[in-house]
């Protein structure tokens, strides 16, 4: 009995050690990335843009000023509009008055690259410990290389506008299955230590920034509705000693998505006598 209760103490601190501070609400922050004081995050993920369409519905490669532009009412699009769901976070760094440059930026999150910095929006891709990948979009060169292990504190790459209309950071994540979420949840995943170095996978594409999000807009005839927020979101959490929630391990916004992170903590923990619950929580809509 006694030998028994000893492994799991062990296996509880270890378990702790793993988890490290996952806290709930935390953003991603200018300062994780390593960039300049000043720099703002300009665009949030999954918010609705506007941009200019040609005569037969393609988005116009150069868009006029003023555009794209986000959503903050409900807005009815005009003939040679259509808009698109912004799957990510943008930072926005100016050295001077409107005059953004580019400059070095760290990882922010511990993982693997699996990508550095080509394609067609320069993307750099950082798997982390649980598969989910976490990708930095516009890059003009790259730190790394495919297979490096990354802290936060590695210089990943410097920012640009590859496939962007003006220099910034945009930074989006995908589970294991190319399905987006929120990349503030996947930075707070990937603060956790990476328990052994995947190997990358060489048939992961270059995510396209706008297909695809379990989070999309409403629209009915031409009117598209601002605010484009789920309705709940799905809270994967460990349960330890007593029912006691020992670790929220992730936060999605649908259940295939919960169930797969929950099987995947599972796998990485065979060792484990802790079980994993995924609870919905229903979200009030902003309806401003
Ligand atoms: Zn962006």
């Amino acid at each position: 009995m006694r030998i028994a209760c000893g492994v799991i103490a062990i296996l509880v601190a270890a378990s702790r050690l793993f988890a490290q501070d996952v806290s709930r609400d935390d953003r991603i922050k200018p300062e994780q990335l390593g960039l300049p004081k000043g720099t703002q995050r300009t665009s949030e993920p999954f918010v609705a843009r506007v941009y200019k369409v040609d005569d037969v519905g393609n988005f116009l490669k150069k868009q006029p000023d003023g555009y794209p532009f986000t959503l903050r009412n409900d807005y009815v699009l005009k003939a040679d509009e259509d808009f698109r769901t912004h799957q990510g976070v943008d930072f926005y760094f100016e050295a001077s008055k409107s005059k953004p440059v580019p400059v070095d930026f760290n990882a922010g999150v511990n993982g693997v690259v699996v990508k550095a910095g080509d394609g067609q929006w320069g993307t750099i891709t950082v798997q982390i410990y649980d598969g989910t990948l976490i990708q930095y979009l516009h890059t003009t060169a790259s730190h790394v290389k495919v297979g490096d292990l990354v802290t936060p504190e590695t210089k990943l790459g410097v920012t640009g506008r590859t496939g962007a209309g003006k220099i910034h950071l945009h930074i989006q994540a995908k589970d294991k299955n190319g399905n987006a979420i929120s990349p503030d949840l996947a930075f707070r995943l990937g603060q956790s230590k990476l328990q052994s170095k995947e190997k990358p996978d060489p048939t992961l594409i270059d995510f396209d920034p706008d297909i695809y999000s379990p989070v999309k807009a409403n629209v009915i005839e031409r009117k598209v509705t601002a605010a484009i927020k789920p309705e709940s979101k799905w809270i994967v959490e460990v349960i330890g000693e007593g029912g006691r929630v020992d670790e929220v391990i992730g936060e999605f916004f649908d259940y295939q998505s919960a169930s797969r992170c929950a099987i995947a903590w599972g796998d990485s923990h065979p060792e484990s006598l802790k079980l994993t619950r995924e609870r919905e929580v229903k979200l009030s809509v902003d309806k401003k």
